[in-house]
């Protein structure tokens, strides 16, 4: 099993465009996408103009090869280079973190399991903060406008931080008393905050469900509308998305015990109403969703101590 990445590069230099497929190994819209563009490229039917595009067809070939989500973990989280490698995916950060730190800008390419339309996660706003400070937020939202899908979701890190201070706190109460607990904020560091976190500014598309055979499409669309936006090849005109729907994660909701349990079988972006019933505890107590908003990410397989779902609202960011 070996780590593969394949770059053209203009004779001209310019900005370094990276593009990922398949980080979760059962996710191939990317990868689809991203060999019939080297196809076009070696050909010659796409040429650059300026700058590099670094094409990584298969970002985990060990979930690639078992056609799963994960490897040994996942890759997508507490991605950092390792001295003293642990398993699969930390090898792979010690090949991937570098390449990507050697990048200006990442498209990420995923698809997912439930949840309607695709949609594009973004970074945070300019900020000096400690937990993300960024400064390419306008440069984000641009390249954003031009993939062509027409949801757009921010407030990843953030949320994902809230949550674990929110575990650690309870940890200390005594309220909590799992041994699996995900108490590291760095924990929820993937490929696109690793860039931020390097210089560089990163897309995460969700293409579409991954069997979806619309989804290697929008993948392909989007790789050629950001080597458009990028002025990276001529000959396509690229249309910015005004209006769109922006979500902010804002809530993670984990789960306490192995019997909490969800009233329905929610998907990604299902609207609920302030008070309305999600779930109800072991306990038989109601969990109820805090706020007007959509429900992101539920997992009803999430062990005790893991994020259950997240809550999100609407915002103007892509008025
Ligand atoms: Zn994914």
């Amino acid at each position: 099993m070996h780590f593969k990445s394949v770059q053209y590069a203009s004779p001209q230099g310019g900005i370094k465009l990276m593009v990922t497929g398949a980080v979760h190994g059962n996710e191939v819209c990317g990868t689809k996408a991203i060999l019939r563009l080297m196809k076009q490229f070696e050909s010659g039917e796409l040429a650059l103009i300026q700058g590099s595009v670094t094409f990584v067809p298969i970002t985990n070939p060990l979930a690639y090869e078992k056609q799963q989500r994960m490897g040994d973990r996942n890759l997508n989280r507490n991605l950092y280079p390792r001295a003293d490698p642990q398993d699969f995916e930390d090898r792979i950060a010690n090949w991937l973190c570098p390449l990507l730190a050697d990048h200006d800008v990442l498209l990420d390419l995923h698809s997912f399991h439930t949840g309607g339309v695709p949609f594009a996660l973004v970074g945070p706003l300019d900020n000096a903060h400690r937990l993300e400070p960024f400064k390419f937020a306008r440069e984000e939202e641009a390249m954003a406008r031009a993939l062509g899908v027409t949801r757009f979701v921010d407030g990843w890190l953030d949320t994902y931080a809230k949550g674990v201070k929110n575990r650690m706190q309870r940890q200390a109460k005594g309220d909590l008393s799992v041994d699996d607990i995900s108490a590291d904020i760095k924990y929820g560091v993937g490929t696109t905050e690793y860039m931020r976190e390097n210089g560089g500014y990163a897309i995460t598309l969700e293409c579409g469900q991954h069997e979806d055979p619309h989804a290697p499409e929008v993948a392909y669309n989007a790789i050629l509308n950001t080597l458009a936006h990028l002025g990276m090849i001529q000959g396509r005109t690229v249309t910015y998305m005004t209006g769109a729907e922006a979500l902010s994660l804002c809530e993670v909701i984990d789960k306490d015990a192995p019997g909490d349990q969800f009233v329905k079988v929610w998907k990604s972006f299902d609207e609920v109403v302030k008070g309305e019933v999600v779930g109800h505890r072991e306990s038989g107590e109601a969990v109820c969703a805090p706020f007007d908003g959509l429900i992101v990410f539920p997992n009803p397989n999430a062990k005790p101590g893991q994020e259950w779902f997240y809550m999100a609202r609407r915002t103007h960011r892509f008025d």
